[in-house]
């Protein structure tokens, strides 16, 4: 029975089915916490990489790139805090043998140490930490330990002053990075909402002290019109500002963007004022001195204050998949066919930008398609369906999200016009071969979700 409820069981089962994203280690039993992206979910990846990147770097003069290593000298994370302070509070039950983050059960169960499943006794609450170590070199025995980085955030201020005196970066000025994170996170679920190993996309602002709260409305503001251009609900985002118990320890202020997702309005990305926290520490840590030399104000000399964006990679995935999702009812003749699942992704960021379907395979058509599927290449992420009926090759084109089928029939052989199918109208017009490349560019720019 279909109904056009979204539900994260749908989403998981299409991003399997479609080659979204798989279990890690699927054959063994799978590996918690981990998950592999396939040949459509490494597209739509990249793809809201590259928008985000875009937007950070190439629209923000002010803004240079950063790819710092995932292993860093482990007294970085002393200095950080993380070693510290980078804990969740953890209990488990003694009955069920469930473990919670003690944060995130019910307070009034937590006071009484009560399992919130199965009412057993609950342990203690104690901090775990959640950075990951790791060994370098031949021998095991802790001295070369090495943590997996938490965040990317740390490799963008080790460098901060590499970046000032290389690029000549001057007050206010930002450092992008994307990259991989690692977290022991306690409970994962939620698909790939939360998990162990996962990508974010963080951008470090660095202003003058005094000029922190002015850039930090900026980038809020900034940040929030990035999603209406990446295409989303807008209706379906949030602003959520921690309270003073919620805040980490670097913060001076937070706000979080958070998205509804099936299981309810969660973050998706965090902007904060980190202060002068993090440098300040570095300096004492390395003892390198870290001040900025402002030489447009008499080489005034202070550690820069920092905002940051920081947003996940793999959970944007998360929500785009969420947001484009939809089981709509398309007939009403009492058939499976009623129904289509569609993905109304930005043209932008689908998988595949245009499908080229010949309607017959013979008399020439598929010879025909793979042609203007060649000429298309070169600026079109393509792909090529001669398999079924056609009304099934465009259900099977509307599940991975792809905005735009050219159909080539036996007209297209007489006067040289091709079939476009829109997405998301179903609706279908006629082009001719020469107009498409213009036409589907136009598609792409002009395109709103309805
Ligand atoms: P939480 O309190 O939910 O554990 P956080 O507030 O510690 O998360 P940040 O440290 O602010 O999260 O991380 C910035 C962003 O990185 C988050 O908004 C989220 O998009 C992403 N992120 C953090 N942890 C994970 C994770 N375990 N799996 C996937 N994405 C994550």
């Amino acid at each position: 029975m279909q109904d056009s409820s979204i539900t994260m069981e749908k989403i998981v089962s299409l991003a399997k089915r479609r080659g979204f994203v798989f279990q890690s280690s699927e054959i063994y039993g799978g590996q918690s916490g981990a998950w592999d992206y396939g040949p459509m979910g490494v597209e739509l990846k990249n793809r809201i990489q590259r928008f985000w990147w875009k937007e950070m770097t190439q629209l923000h003069d002010d803004i240079v790139g950063l790819d710092a290593a995932i292993l860093m000298h482990p007294k970085t994370w002393e200095a950080s805090g993380h070693v510290e302070n980078f804990t969740d509070p953890l209990v488990d039950c003694k009955k069920c043998k469930q473990r919670f983050r003690a944060d995130q059960i019910d307070q009034a169960k937590l006071a009484k140490k009560e399992c919130p499943e199965c009412g057993g006794e609950l342990t203690e609450t104690r901090k775990f930490n959640l950075m990951f170590k790791t060994n370098i070199g031949p021998v095991d025995d802790g001295s070369g330990m090495l943590y997996l980085r938490p965040e990317t955030a740390q490799g963008i201020y080790v460098n901060y002053k590499n970046i000032v005196q290389s690029n000549r970066m001057k007050v206010p000025f930002g450092i992008a990075q994307v990259g991989k994170a690692f977290r022991n996170e306690i409970v994962t679920k939620n698909f790939i909402f939360r998990t162990c190993e996962f990508e974010q996309m963080e951008m470090q602002y660095f202003v003058k002290p005094g000029e922190d709260v002015k850039w930090f409305d900026y980038w809020r503001e900034q940040r929030w019109a990035y999603y209406a251009k990446l295409g989303v609900r807008m209706d379906k985002l949030r602003w959520h500002q921690h309270g003073l118990d919620e805040l980490a320890h670097y913060a001076k202020d937070a706000y979080d963007i958070e998205y509804e997702f099936p299981m309810g309005f969660k973050e998706l990305e965090g902007v904060h004022n980190r202060t002068d926290f993090d440098l300040k520490r570095h300096q004492q840590f390395s003892g390198k001195d870290l001040q900025y030399i402002d030489q447009e104000n008499g080489n005034e000399r202070f550690i820069p204050y920092i905002v940051e964006t920081s947003a996940g990679l793999t959970r944007q995935l998360l929500m785009v998949l969420c947001d484009a999702y939809e089981d709509q009812k398309v007939a009403d003749k009492g058939t499976d066919d009623d129904w289509r699942t569609v993905l109304h992704f930005h043209p932008a960021l689908a998988p595949i930008t245009v499908a080229v379907l010949p309607l017959m395979k013979k008399d020439g058509l598929s010879e025909l398609a793979q042609e203007i599927r060649q000429g298309l290449k070169e600026e079109f992420a393509t792909d090529y369906d001669q398999g079924g009926a056609i009304g099934r090759r465009y259900r099977r084109q509307d599940e991975v999200g792809t905005p735009f089928c050219v159909t080539v029939d036996y007209q297209t052989k007489e006067d040289g016009t091709v079939t476009v199918r829109f997405r998301d109208s179903m609706e279908q017009i006629r082009v001719k071969r020469d107009d498409l490349d213009s036409c589907l560019k136009q598609a792409i720019k002009d395109y709103v979700r309805v």
